[in-house]
């Protein structure tokens, strides 16, 4: 009795283990299925706008990650060990692409994921060249080259200060203007559905809901008349922005991170007397190098944000740009 006992457990413990190892084989078999085909794809999204777009399409359907944390400086980047960690475990990874996100060719191959999709946000998007190349483009696209040929080639005194914004694919602000903020959405709900077709309903409604607040966001601007406003900025973001409302960006002077030179100080002054602005457009208030500007130049400093940082909430993106707005009408009365 005792002996068939001993036998019984020790069939149920070879039975045990036998079961073990086939549920973890089963395991590791649903977690590569699940990812393959339905539920949550985990998506990765670089910084501040692509994280939000890229959120507002994929919804309660997947969980997203930002590569680069809000208040950490965008341009110029370096990638950590972590952000390694992070792609090797993605599914999707979604950039802005044209040039803004160096550190990520490097970065993609150090993870090797192979199965890794990436989507590039601005896919199909004519990138304006930095500064006096802008006029060789402006013909093609839209209704507001009219007001841009003219002053391209005047101020040519700041072009050798653009260390460190220097994009060899173009500049890279396209999410500032809500039209070009729409592709980058339709682009985004496209990678999507390629990369988790199970869910293409509900990446095509979300993206659908986005657009059209965008396309609110660009009734608002282009009711607000800002065509001829002239602007002088410090950080090189507005150009789509400028261009497809018309606004005229003058100058565009790029500071030093610390230690203003009185060769800094005098541009800036220079620039702000020529262009007869009404403040000093800038990332942040902190900025103390404007402020001590502001005063010599007898103009405030205002914040257009460039949305590189912030919340990271996919309402955000309206918020921002309709403060952006007021404060560029304030600027232009
Ligand atoms: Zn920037």
């Amino acid at each position: 009795m005792v002996k068939k006992l001993l036998k019984q457990r020790r069939y149920l413990f070879t039975l045990l283990a036998f079961l073990a190892s086939i549920s973890l084989i089963n395991i590791s078999l649903t977690n590569v299925a699940s990812r393959a085909q339905s539920g949550a794809p985990k998506i990765v999204a670089t910084f501040l706008p692509i994280y939000m777009f890229t959120r507002a399409v994929a919804g309660e359907e997947a969980q997203v990650e930002i590569l680069i944390p809000p208040g950490v400086e965008v341009h110029d980047y370096q990638a950590t060990p972590g952000n390694v960690r992070t792609v090797a475990q993605a599914d999707v990874l979604v950039m802005n692409g044209l040039g803004m996100e160096e550190f990520l060719e490097r970065l993609v191959a150090n993870a090797g994921n192979w199965r890794l999709k990436e989507i590039d946000a601005s896919t199909g998007i004519e990138p304006l060249k930095d500064d006096e190349d802008d006029h060789e483009d402006d013909h093609d696209h839209d209704d507001h080259d009219d007001h841009d040929d003219d002053h391209d080639d005047d101020h040519d005194d700041h072009d050798d200060d653009h260390d460190g914004h220097d994009h060899a694919e173009g500049n890279p602000h396209v999410w500032l203007d809500p039209v070009l903020a729409q592709q980058q959405v339709a682009n985004i709900r496209d990678g999507l559905i390629a990369a988790d077709p199970v869910n293409a309903q509900t990446y095509r409604d979300n993206a659908e809901a986005y657009i059209l607040r965008l396309q609110k966001l660009d009734r608002e601007f282009e009711g607000s008349q800002l065509g001829g406003c002239r602007f002088i900025t410090f950080h090189d973001a507005y150009p789509y922005l400028a261009k497809r409302y018309g606004l005229q960006q003058m100058a565009v002077v790029e500071l030093p991170e610390d230690n203003l030179t009185p060769r800094d100080v005098q541009r800036v002054i220079a620039a702000a007397r020529e262009f007869q602005v009404k403040a000093l457009l800038s990332d942040s208030v902190e900025d103390r190098r404007l402020q001590q500007i502001a005063k010599q130049v007898g103009v405030p400093v205002k914040i257009l944000d460039p949305i590189e940082s912030g919340p990271a909430d996919p309402q955000y993106y309206f918020q921002a740009m309709r403060q952006n707005l007021q404060t560029l009408e304030t600027v232009c009365r």
